[in-house]
């Protein structure tokens, strides 16, 4: 049996407060097949290996995530760097786990090209080599999400990057700056597309100074003492704003300051030339309020005693960002005539915003279990139509698996129902596959089908990505003998040519 680190006792502890001792079983088990499969193999640090899958396991279990999750955060790297196969996970743990390691497992694959240049030398480099870089990037990133079919495998990657880049000093030097590019391009924004921006800010200020040495150290020096004078300062209005609206009625959750992350700070002060007095969101307040209509009130209260700036407000709760971020933004004169932003939100924007997508499995263990399943899948729903937006640059899948230099894409190709479920396909599969995929009932009544909400003919390859409707009627007199000679599944042909009673 494999000695027990100290790490596991802490994720058996979190586990304890919100699984049943069954799933808390399931954990045990895939803790222990994960250490016996990797025994043996050391990280870099001399650890033993497995107290890197019990550390993304941990902050999945810190989000409350389900035990399927759990257990494959635990596993994630069986498949890959053990003798351990998808079939061997499958028969111990059941499909649902296996799929999700092997969903990882696929996803590990991509990988920035070795050849791409590390980016402060590309910022050197000609503006169309730049552009084509990022469009490389741009579709490492589509084809992330495109071959997900499950979007706790994203959370486990998500996961797993972070750890690795909370370790990275164990790794070879010289490959640090790519890992960390990698991060910086394709992870952070993948975890800001998901709205999780606690995520987000802590991948690309691990990265930061992988990647951009001399710039980070230069910004830390410069500001190190100016966060220290403004979190003081923020300290002294977070305690009046606190006493000024509770006097005036309002039942205050919490009001406390956030420091803006280093990388997109240095972001921002490029954009504004480098002149730190433009940004006034170093240090921001937020109030924490319990539910929307004490946002508007607060908002209110706070500009009948500080001025507001003028055109810094903004209403996130009635528009939200793409990403599903929601909150008031003001910028007010505060005590003494600095200019300070303000944020309010209620907690459960909060989570969000903090989250994203992550928080709805944690609100599914709550009381509003339903409502917020069915908030859940309205999110993902309004996520998948973004991701879709996102790739409609993606017109060639060709193209792209020329940049990228990748062969195992090219057999499969991922499309949604328009309820946002994702359908897997062979290459080249029309709507008439699709119809089938979904239900062969479907299929035999199938008129018509649009993407994108037009109208396209039945024998069109379907792309990556592509929302699939199918019109059909009760009336329909059934499939067509013409279907047959443009089907790609078996699953297609076989219904139709029973339908139209020919031998298969
Ligand atoms: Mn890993």
């Amino acid at each position: 049996m494999p000695r027990t680190p100290d790490e596991f006792a802490t994720l058996k502890a979190v586990i304890a407060s919100y699984m049943s001792r069954d799933d808390q079983r399931l954990i045990e088990s895939a803790y222990r097949f994960s250490a016996r499969a990797h025994a043996g193999t050391a990280r870099q640090s001399g650890e033993p290996y497995v107290v890197h899958p019990l550390a993304v396991a941990h902050y999945l279990a810190s989000r409350s995530l389900d035990a399927a999750t759990i257990a494959a955060a635990l596993l994630h790297d069986v498949i890959e760097d053990t003798a351990t196969t998808e079939r061997d996970l499958e028969r111990e743990f059941g499909p649902e786990v296996a799929s999700l390691v092997a969903g990882v497992t696929k996803l590990g694959r991509i990988r920035l090209s070795s050849t791409t240049p590390l980016l402060p030398e590309f910022l050197r480099r000609r503006a169309e080599e730049r552009q084509r870089f990022e469009r490389q990037v741009e579709s490492l990133r589509k084809m992330l999400l495109a071959m997900t079919d499950d979007i706790r495998v994203i959370l486990i990657k998500l996961a797993d990057r972070l750890h690795n880049m909370q370790t990275l000093t164990a790794v070879p030097e010289h490959k640090r700056a790519r890992i960390a590019q990698e991060t910086l391009e394709i992870y952070a924004p993948l975890a800001h597309r998901l709205g999780m921006g606690e995520m987000k800010g802590q991948l690309e200020d691990l990265a930061f100074p992988y990647v951009y040495p001399a710039e980070q150290e230069q910004l830390q020096a410069m500001i190190g003492p100016k966060i220290q004078e403004r979190e003081q300062y923020i300290l002294r209005f977070q305690r009046i704003l606190r006493a000024f609206l509770e006097s005036e009625e309002m039942w205050v959750i919490d009001v406390h300051g956030r420091v803006k992350h280093l990388y997109s700070l240095w972001r921002k002060l490029n954009r504004y030339e480098g002149d730190l007095a433009k940004i006034y969101d170093l240090v921001a307040i937020r109030i924490i309020l319990p539910d929307p209509a004490d946002c508007y009130q607060a908002l209110g209260l706070v500009h009948s005693r500080w001025n507001p700036l003028l055109g810094r407000i903004k209403d996130y709760i009635a528009t939200p960002k793409p990403n599903g971020y929601r909150s008031l933004h003001t910028t007010v004169f505060g005590p003494d005539g600095e200019i300070v932003e303000v944020q309010i939100r209620t907690p459960e924007m909060h989570e969000h915003a903090e989250y994203g997508i992550a928080a709805h499995w944690h609100y599914a263990e709550g009381r509003h279990a339903r409502e917020d399943a069915q908030e859940a899948s309205q999110t993902k729903l309004e996520w998948l139509q973004e991701l879709h937006r996102w790739q409609e640059s993606l017109k060639d899948p060709k193209e792209l698996k020329k940049v990228l230099h990748l062969d195992f894409f090219s057999d499969q190709i991922f499309v949604f129902t328009p309820q946002g479920d994702v359908i897997k396909l062979p290459a080249g599969s029309t709507p008439i596959d699709f119809a089938y995929a979904v239900h062969s009932d479907i299929g035999n009544a199938t008129t018509g089908a649009k993407v994108d909400g037009r109208l396209i003919p039945l024998r069109t390859p379907l792309k990556n990505g592509d929302i699939v409707e199918i019109l059909s009627t009760k009336a329909s007199k059934g499939p067509k003998r013409d279907w047959l000679k443009f089907v790609k599944t078996q699953k297609a042909r076989t219904h139709i040519k029973a339908q139209l009673h020919l031998a298969s």
